[in-house]
């Protein structure tokens, strides 16, 4: 260290600079030995700017005295700081004025795009496109790194199967193995092949764990399952992208499960994550989840807090301030362990080294010219064609769409001619009001229409997180909607949440359309019944009445600054729409939850027309769209079912067939049932799936392999395991496949 430190003298460099070399362990032993317990505390603290996209607002004081801190070495991370001059500058009282010049990592929510804003990744998951997925991520990454940032709290892999949960737009829906496909390709995607490159950021899986299952759908709720559930459904996204992508970062989450808070349970991050997993990355806080555990009754206070945060495993505190507060006294007093704390230290700087901050901490600030490729025109390229893949036509009653050339259309509903709202929420950096709406859409595409907007969407003040309430007494547009209704060929109604209706505190008990909105859709549909509804949400919407009575649906989710042109491209006819249901669409809210990969009970059925034991007596027990749904302009036919079995494989095939006259993609979907196990298991689970392109007339064979891998389990104490014996398989466009076929299976 000294000899270091004298070399340092004689080249008149920093120490930090001169480690900036190839040995990163080596580099870490010689910079924790010059640290202080101070200095350690300092790279585990992580504080939040109060500077958004639209510019610096510094909050007086408290941004001061954060400041103060960060020249003083007692920061190791900024959130919120946006802007190549504002993390250069904050990077400066790091890097210059700090005793050791330890770079900053800046991290942000980069959550679908940053400046170019893609659907939001509920939608994008709809298009089972694992490679444009992966696009999506990768421009993100290029677009915030531009501006200076380096780390993503994203992707977000929280499994839920809950529609009230307004954090469902967020993730990827219900499923673990499509989830888990997506989780691999968007940390992928945000870390590219070499985090040194400055075009790259670290990536974020959160939140470790249950946080999707909080419980009816509350957001921060209490999440209660079993461990079963826990390995097999919550846990695979996470392991994937630690197995299959190397993530650099995990974030644990607000809930408590089994009765402990994610940020105190050494259960998931130290003995699953980092040990079994073999996670060397490091661990964030989710905000103030660390002090919370005094809220949750788990720990005393602040200083118990942190004993408990850093010993199960919670590296990076964002905004508790209790490791700042309470971790050097707590090493101090032999309460924990140094090595504990080096640990964590040692993690947060390989991320560091990674990412080539020691090697030059300007490196995301210094080219003049980086900022030019936001929202260039090959980034909204690719979010226009991610869009189009996330549309999923849930109805399409004898062809109602895609609409003909020469009909006049009445398009009504505010959000038709919405800006904001597909945006979505979690939208980084992208600038309020800039998406391109459909009347934009169908202007730029010549379609001959009339626009009436029927009933606005007024928003209540919606500062976070109060709740958002759209137009619940305005019904004065709605006779000029139906007047145009009446006249038109065909309507196209836009209807759905408001842009910042799901997302982070936004649950709802009520999933139906918003406000007027419902009795604005029967009105124009009595006027009018060839009416096509266009769906924008972040979430699956109570759809019955609709589907009962309205033709044509289309589920257009929040999808970014490309929304209107992806819509009116479906609508035409000129994209032919292949997405499909990453989650269930319930009938009603007291049929939630509701998800396909269900167990099946001890009284089976059904007994007769559908009437099953376990039932409701007013409702089936089937979604209304199930998981895997979506249509096409064009049909698809599966046959020819064959299994052979080879060593320790199965291949299953089917020929798939474009029977329509257009060309159109479809998702083939291979699902499995094990039908006894000593766990029971689901009654199907998704273990692959292919998305194909064919002409009218074209056909092809899909093959899909099952290993070890897909025909295992998770038992209640987390071992995998593959058992002997009968399997069933089903391959379609949906869950609800029905060509089958059986193997045995014998490890012999
Ligand atoms: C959210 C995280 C997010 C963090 C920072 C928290 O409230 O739960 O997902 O990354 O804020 O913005």
């Amino acid at each position: 260290k000294q000899f270091l430190a004298g070399l340092a003298v004689l080249a008149g460099t920093s120490p930090v600079a001169l480690m900036a070399q190839d040995d990163i362990e080596g580099q870490i032993d010689a910079l924790l030995a010059e640290m202080t317990l101070e200095e350690k505390v300092g790279q585990l603290t992580q504080y939040s700017s109060f500077w958004d996209a639209t510019g610096p607002a510094p909050q007086g004081g408290e941004q001061e005295e954060k400041f103060e801190q960060v020249r003083e070495g007692r920061v190791g991370s900024m959130l919120n700081v946006v802007g190549r001059d504002e993390v250069r500058a904050v990077q400066e009282l790091a890097v210059e004025d700090s005793r050791l010049g330890i770079p900053l990592i800046f991290g942000y929510d980069v959550v679908h795009g940053h400046k170019t804003i893609f659907p939001i990744p509920l939608a994008e998951s709809a298009s089972w496109d694992i490679d444009l997925i992966e696009q999506s991520a990768r421009i993100a990454a290029v677009e915030a790194a531009a501006q200076g940032l380096n780390w993503t709290f994203a992707p977000m892999v929280d499994i839920s199967r809950d529609p009230r949960w307004g954090r469902v737009m967020e993730g990827a829906g219900e499923d673990p193995y499509l989830g888990a496909r997506i989780a691999v390709a968007r940390v992928k995607g945000f870390q590219g092949d070499d985090l040194s490159a400055d075009d790259t950021i670290a990536a974020t899986i959160k939140h470790l764990a249950g946080y999707g299952f909080a419980e009816g759908g509350r957001d921060y709720n209490t999440a209660d399952f079993g461990t079963v559930t826990l390995h097999n459904v919550i846990l695979p996204p996470f392991k994937a992208a630690v197995e299959e992508a190397d993530v650099r970062t995990a974030m644990n989450s607000f809930n408590i499960l089994n009765g402990v808070p994610a940020t105190g349970d050494a259960y998931l991050q130290r003995d699953l994550l980092k040990e079994a997993w073999g996670f060397d990355g490091f661990i964030v806080s989710d905000w103030a989840s660390g002090r919370e555990m005094i809220d949750h009754g788990f720990a005393a206070g602040p200083r118990d807090a942190a004993e408990l945060a850093i010993e199960a495993g919670s590296d990076m505190d964002m905004e508790s301030y209790i490791y700042r507060d309470h971790l050097a006294g707590l090493v101090e007093s032999g309460a924990v362990d140094m090595a504990i704390v080096d640990d964590a230290v040692r993690r947060v700087l390989r991320v560091k080294h990674e990412l080539g901050l020691f090697k030059d901490p300007y490196r995301y600030v210094d080219d003049p010219d980086q900022e030019d490729i936001l929202m260039s025109p090959d980034h909204r390229a690719v979010a226009l064609d991610v869009a189009k893949n996330s549309i999923v036509l849930l109805k399409n009653k004898a062809s109602l769409l895609p609409l003909k050339g020469g009909e006049k259309v009445a398009l009504i509903g505010a959000l038709a001619a919405d800006k904001d709202t597909p945006l979505g929420n979690w939208r980084a950096a992208g600038e309020t009001g800039t998406a391109v709406s459909v009347v934009e859409g169908f202007e730029a595409a010549g379609v001959s229409f009339t626009y009436r907007e029927g009933a606005a969407v007024e928003v209540g003040e919606a500062g976070f997180p109060q709740p958002v309430v759209v137009n619940t007494t305005d019904r004065s547009g709605f006779d000029a909607a139906v007047a145009a209704a009446r006249k038109a060929d065909k309507v196209v109604l836009v209807l759905g949440e408001d842009g910042l209706q799901s997302g982070e505190g936004r649950s709802r008990s009520d999933i139906g359309l918003p406000g007027v909105q419902q009795e604005l859709l029967e009105a124009v549909h009595a006027a009018n019944p060839e009416t096509v509804l266009v769906v924008m949400s972040g979430r699956p919407l109570i759809l019955d009445w609709a589907d009962a009575n309205v033709p044509a649906i289309v589920q257009a989710w929040h999808l970014g600054h490309e929304s209107g042109h992806a819509i009116t491209s479906v609508l035409t006819g000129d994209h032919n729409p292949g997405g499909k249901l990453p989650m269930s669409f319930p009938r009603s809210v007291g049929q939630i939850p509701v998800y396909y990969n269900y167990m099946m009970t001890g009284r089976p059925g059904p007994l007769e027309n559908e009437v099953f034991w376990s039932h409701y007596n007013d409702l089936p027990n089937t979604p209304l769209y199930a998981f895997g749904h979506g249509l096409s302009y064009t049909g698809f036919n599966y046959s020819g079912l064959e299994i052979t079995q080879g060593g320790r494989s199965v291949t299953v095939s089917v020929t798939l067939e474009n029977t329509g006259d257009v060309a159109g993609t479809e998702v083939a979907q291979l699902y499995l049932r094990d039908p006894v196990a000593s766990v029971v298991r689901p009654v199907r689970e998704l273990k692959g799936f292919e998305k194909v392109m064919l002409e009218p007339g074209e056909s092809t064979l899909v093959t899909f392999e099952l290993t070890d891998a897909e025909l295992g389990f998770y038992d209640p104490y987390g071992n995998f395991k593959v058992e002997n014996g009968d399997f069933e398989v089903y391959v379609g466009g949906s869950s609800a496949a029905d060509l089958g076929g059986s193997f045995t299976w014998s490890s012999n």
